[in-house]
């Protein structure tokens, strides 16, 4: 059978799309992408005249069914995403997940990742992650994963739309104090790239008094749970426990 590649495409910086992608993208029977006018104009950009389909998050589970049958029958097949790697907080699960169900070979075309730049370049502890994807748009709901994610013991990551940001982080003050490292990558790749670490209280002023900074894409990403501080030793009870098996030890 065929071959489905997951080609990650730009997330600004055209620079970043990869002369492999290219290749696959030209050289596939059919480029499956989220938004075919938008894809359109990267494509045109690099000189890409495979014809495209859409496959977005209303049509994707029937479309499937289709594409993954043009590829047991042989054809090469291209997802991508209007931008950044597809399934990240994009369409192509269902796609991929039926593929491989089918048995049809899935290849992945690694580039461009909002989120890995992002941690790329906070400065926070990156050994372990975890990534939130959107919270809820609504208060009520965002709020709440907020107070889960309070007790988070790893950085973690989130995409945030630039009219809820400065709501968000407003949350997160509320909700996490004022101390909590928190990171702001705005515009990665592009002209007015933005970085910008503080202690949450710090970043929410800077956000508030410049509009600038509440526009365009972004991503937060906040640190961990802080450790509990070294406890002073065992409460009495493990200490008398303790002191007895010590005191039995040859
Ligand atoms: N699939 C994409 C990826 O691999 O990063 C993410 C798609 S998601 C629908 C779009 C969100 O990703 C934006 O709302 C923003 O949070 C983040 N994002 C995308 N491009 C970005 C950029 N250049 N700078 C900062 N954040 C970006």
């Amino acid at each position: 059978s065929g071959t489905l590649y997951v080609v990650a495409t730009p997330i600004g910086n055209l620079q970043d799309m990869s002369p492999r992608a290219l290749e696959v993208l030209r050289t596939v029977a059919l480029i499956a992408a989220e938004d075919t006018r938008h894809s359109a104009r990267l494509l045109q950009h690099f000189g890409v005249s495979t014809p495209t389909t859409a496959c977005h998050d209303h049509n994707e589970r029937d479309k499937s069914v289709r594409l993954v049958e043009r590829m047991l029958a042989g054809e090469d097949m291209a997802l991508i995403s209007d931008a950044g790697t597809p399934l990240i907080s994009d369409p192509g699960y269902h796609l991929v997940r039926q593929a491989r169900e089918a048995g049809v070979r899935v290849c992945p075309i690694p580039g461009a990742c909002a989120l890995i730049a992002a941690l790329s370049a906070a400065g926070l502890p990156s050994d372990r992650f975890a990534f939130e994807g959107f919270l809820p748009a609504k208060a009520h709901g965002r709020r709440q994963r907020l107070q889960a994610l309070a007790v988070e013991p790893r950085t973690w990551m989130l995409y945030e739309a630039p009219h809820r940001l400065l709501e968000c982080l407003e949350d997160m003050l509320d909700i996490f104090g004022p101390e909590r490292q928190v990171v702001l990558a705005r515009e990665l790749t592009k002209t007015f790239e933005t970085i910008k670490g503080a202690p949450i209280a710090e970043l929410v002023e800077w956000v508030r008094a410049d509009s600038d900074q509440q526009r365009g894409e972004c991503v937060l990403i906040v640190e961990a749970m802080p450790a509990p501080e070294e406890s002073e030793g065992l409460n009495p009870e493990a200490q008398r426990v303790l002191d007895i098996l010590l005191s039995e030890l040859p």
